[in-house]
């Protein structure tokens, strides 16, 4: 991507564009752009536009552009993960937004494997800390008896016949393009244009046998919801020397009973009696580092927020800056009261009655 290109150019929108309007904006140029658009495809700009649409329909990557730029987002994220989508995999963005599937595979030379999704759950606190998971993931690796051919060790390949040989199938059909053909792979020789005389009886003739692998996943402190981690490289092996694909981890992140997140903040209720909102004091409050002390002003209302600063979510992959925590005061109203306590209330519900003739209320 052209360093100097500013995004909001290449998708046509201004910069104080809605959220809806930049997705329609995207629509609209990535169905103009699409390489299957035969009138004014153009793969380069198809890639910038979803370069784009990946940074700016994103709201933390987004702030970070307006205010640094592409540098400022390779900064916070590295030069991998500034993308959540691999630059050559144009089928997956594609298909994330219409709905389509478009497979192509060449039958000659080495194919990168397929990327791989895992959903990771983690608890609120280890989003707020960062952690290490070990995830186990289910790959197709190579056979190690045919080496991935399929064939029996000293059996030949023959050309397949559904194909001619060529691996892939082709079928015009018409969609929003207009017309687009679409390439897919020979379901009888899964693409690779021959087939073996003799299967190998490993693999049965998949060249390819199902490994569980275990990966350690380093999830950053301050990671979002919904936030995709991507590994280069830990996919599904690749066929014919190809590289491997990559794996995506999709972070999903457990309620907490205490805590809510809003973006860097960190937000507790706090209930308090009605004398320790008039009379103020310190009190134990739960935060993220353990119980900390809280100073309530005397004459607090329902509904104030408090505050304790630096207690919050750490930015993404930086612990030393954090936001705040946020403390709502609810001044809970006592439904039973002991004799004692119902003495004095009206014994104070009298001094004020004497002092403002109000009647509504305590205090
Ligand atoms: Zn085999
Ligand atoms: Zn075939």
């Amino acid at each position: 991507m052209a360093q100097a290109k500013d995004l909001y150019e290449i998708l046509g929108i201004s910069r104080d564009a809605a959220e809806d309007e930049i997705k329609k904006a995207f629509r609209l140029q990535a169905r103009k752009y699409h390489p299957d658009n035969r009138e004014t495809g153009n793969e380069e700009h198809f890639k910038e536009i979803n370069q784009a649409y990946e940074i700016l329909s994103d709201p933390q990557k987004r702030t970070i552009y307006d205010q640094y730029g592409l540098n400022g987002l390779k900064n916070t994220y590295g030069d991998s993960e500034m993308f959540n989508f691999g630059f050559g995999d144009l089928s997956d963005i594609f298909s994330q937004f219409f709905g389509e599937t478009r497979t192509h595979r060449s039958t000659t030379g080495p194919e990168r494997g397929s990327d791989l999704r895992y959903e990771l759950t983690i608890d609120f606190l280890e989003a707020i800390n960062g952690c290490t998971k070990q995830v186990s993931i289910q790959t197709h690796e190579d056979c190690k008896t045919c080496k991935g051919s399929g064939a029996k060790p000293g059996s030949k390949l023959k050309s397949c016949r559904s194909c001619n040989g060529l691996g892939e199938v082709r079928r015009v059909t018409e969609s929003f393009f207009g017309h687009v053909t679409q390439i897919t792979t020979c379901p009888t020789c899964h693409g690779n244009g021959k087939i073996v005389e003799q299967a190998c009886t490993e693999c049965n003739g998949k060249g390819q046998e199902l490994t569980k692998k275990t990966i350690d996943v380093k999830v950053p402190c301050g990671i979002d919801d919904g936030a995709r981690l991507r590994w280069g490289g830990k996919g599904e092996a690749g066929r014919k020397g190809g590289p491997p694909g990559d794996l995506y981890v999709i972070i999903q992140i457990k309620e907490h009973e205490i805590f809510t997140r809003d973006g860097e903040n960190i937000i507790i209720e706090q209930k308090i009696s009605f004398a320790q909102a008039a009379l103020g004091g310190h009190i134990k409050v739960p935060s993220i580092e353990g119980e900390k002390t809280l100073n309530i002003p005397a004459g607090v209302q329902s509904g104030t927020v408090l505050q304790i600063p630096g207690l919050g979510v750490p930015k993404l992959n930086n612990a030393a800056r954090k936001g705040d925590q946020l403390i709502q005061i609810t001044i809970e109203t006592p439904n039973k009261l002991s004799a004692e306590e119902k003495k004095i209330f009206e014994q104070l519900a009298k001094i004020q009655e004497e002092k403002g003739g109000k009647k509504h209320g305590f205090f």
